[in-house]
């Protein structure tokens, strides 16, 4: 299955895209963990994308394009994958096109998560990451590590973003606004687009996705196609 999940920052993509993509045994290639892979080896590709993550604006296409051919075209992903955060504006959906026309493939679905952007901002700001692995994320509101500061997973220091603080992540809704909500309405004329609620719990939300990909449940609330 190859699907794609869009929704602006702090939609809970990455939280969303690990869990399905385990679940749907395929694999979860996101534009933003590869970024941040080259910053901490302190690649002169991760010190050109820090510039532009740190400012809220999207790294410039050839590079990004760039990371997501090369990595699509691991053996890995020949079962499926779940690209979280890419296409984010119409070059990279048409390069997509380009990149699975080559290989003789279309996407399956896009999974688009919607949420107001007051609860966008009220997300972000307390969201805090751990520095051993980005996988475990906290919010100092809603679930707070039992020791503030340190992960309860596995001991790390949690840290905040770079580009979670508040007039970035301004920014990163502009860009969402501007320059990827086309690209949901391109694949929306494409008949591939199903809109789920970001609101509710973690489960709650990933049992609308698989819902919407024909993988789970009918009763849960929350997915509209169109
Ligand atoms: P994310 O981890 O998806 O929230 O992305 C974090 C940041 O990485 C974004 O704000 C951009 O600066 C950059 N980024 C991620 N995906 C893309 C993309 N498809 N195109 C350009 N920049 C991206």
């Amino acid at each position: 299955m190859r699907l794609l999940l869009i929704g602006p920052p702090g939609a809970g993509k990455g939280t969303q895209a690990l869990r399905l993509a385990a679940q749907l045994s395929i694999q979860h290639i996101s534009a933003g963990d590869l970024f941040r892979e080259h910053i901490d080896q302190g690649t002169e590709l991760g010190r050109n994308a820090r510039t532009h993550m740190r400012a809220g604006l999207l790294v410039p296409d050839e590079v990004t394009i760039g990371v997501i051919e090369e990595r699509l075209a691991r053996p890995d992903t020949t079962r499926g994958f779940l690209l979280d955060g890419f296409p984010r504006n119409l070059v990279q959906a048409e390069a997509l096109d380009g990149i699975l026309a080559d290989s003789e493939s279309r996407l399956d679905a896009v999974l688009d998560l919607e949420i107001s952007e007051a609860e966008v901002v009220r997300r972000i700001a307390g969201r805090r990451l751990c520095r051993r692995d980005r996988e475990h994320i906290f919010h100092v509101g809603h679930s707070p590590p039992e020791v503030s500061g340190v992960c309860d997973v596995c001991g790390g220091v949690l840290y905040q973003r770079d580009d979670d603080r508040e007039a970035t992540v301004r920014q990163r809704l502009e860009v969402h606004r501007s320059l990827t909500a086309p690209v949901v309405d391109r694949y929306r004329a494409q008949g591939l687009v199903t809109t789920i609620s970001a609101l509710g719990h973690v489960q709650e939300v990933l049992d609308r996705a698989l819902v919407a990909i024909g993988q789970g449940q009918a009763d849960a609330s929350g997915a509209s196609s169109c």
